[in-house]
C-alpha cells in the first residue's frame, strides 16, 4: 500500500506543477487585458481630444471671419463719415464706427482666447499620444513575453504530461479513478492527514479510522472531504497543500 500512496504523493505534485502553470498564464493573460483596456482608454480620449481640437480650431476661425467682416464695416462706415452732409449723419456714422470697433475687438479678443485653446488641446493630446506610444511599446512587449511564455509551458506540460503518464501506470486503476474524480470536483486529491487531522479540510478524523489510515493497510479518503490521505508522523511537514 505505501508505494500507493507513494504514487498518489508524486501524481499529486505533478498536478500541482500543472495548476502553477494555469494560474502562471492566466495571470499573464489577465495583465494583457488590463494593458489592451489601458491603450483602448488612452486611444479613445485621443479621439476625444482630436475632435475638441477640430471644434476650437473652427471657432477660432469664425471669430477670425467675423472680426474681418468687422473690419469692412468700418470701413464702410468711417467712409460714410467723411462724406456726411450734415452734423447728424456724421455723428450717427461715428457712433457706428465705435460700435463696430468694440465688437471687432470683442471678436478678436474671442479669437486670441481660443488661439490659446487650441494650444492648449494640441499639447494635451502630445502628451497623450505620448502615454498611448509608451503604452503601445509596452502591450507590444508583454505580447511577446506571454507568447515565448506560452510556447515554453506548452513543452514544459508536454514533458510532464509523459512523466505523469509513467506514474499513473503504478496506481490501482480504482486509485486512479477516485483520484481523478476528487481532483475534478476539488482542485486537489490527495491530503496530509497530521495528528487526526485532514490538512486538506481540516476536519478531525475518528479515532480508529486513524488508526487504520496510520497502519496504512488501505488506500483511505478523508469522510468529509473525500481526498486520499497521506499519514504523515506529528511533527513531520506537509507534503500536500
Ligand atoms: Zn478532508
Amino acid at each position: 500500500m505505501r508505494d500507493q500512496l507513494e504514487a498518489l504523493q508524486e501524481l499529486a505534485k505533478i498536478d500541482r506543477g500543472f495548476r502553477q502553470f494555469d494560474a502562471e498564464l492566466e495571470e499573464l493573460r489577465g495583465r494583457l487585458e488590463e494593458l489592451r483596456a489601458d491603450v483602448g482608454r488612452i486611444r479613445e480620449l485621443l479621439d476625444r481630444e482630436k475632435g475638441q481640437l477640430d471644434e476650437v480650431e473652427r471657432m477660432r476661425g469664425q471669430a477670425v471671419v467675423e472680426a474681418d467682416e468687422l473690419g469692412e464695416r468700418i470701413t464702410r462706415s468711417t467712409g460714410r463719415a467723411n462724406v456726411a452732409r450734415n452734423t447728424r449723419e456724421r455723428d450717427a456714422a461715428t457712433r457706428e464706427v465705435e460700435v463696430l470697433r468694440k465688437e471687432r475687438e470683442e471678436r478678436s479678443q474671442r479669437a486670441g482666447d481660443l488661439e490659446k485653446g487650441v494650444g492648449d488641446v494640441r499639447s494635451s493630446i502630445a502628451r497623450h499620444e505620448d502615454d498611448f506610444k509608451k503604452l503601445a511599446d509596452a502591450l507590444e512587449q508583454e505580447e511577446k513575453h506571454v507568447a515565448t511564455r506560452t510556447t515554453e509551458i506548452e513543452a514544459q506540460r508536454a514533458e510532464i504530461e509523459r512523466a505523469r503518464a509513467e506514474v499513473t501506470k503504478k496506481i490501482r486503476a480504482d486509485v486512479l479513478r477516485k483520484y481523478e474524480g476528487v481532483r475534478s470536483r476539488r482542485g486537489t486529491a490527495v491530503a496530509d492527514a497530521v495528528d487526526g487531522v485532514c490538512r486538506g479540510c481540516h476536519v478531525s478524523l475518528p479515532p480508529q479510522f486513524y488508526a487504520k489510515l496510520n497502519a496504512a493497510s488501505d488506500v483511505m479518503q478523508c469522510p468529509s472531504c473525500l481526498r486520499i490521505l497521506l499519514p504523515r508522523p506529528a511533527g513531520a511537514g506537509a507534503v500536500t497543500p
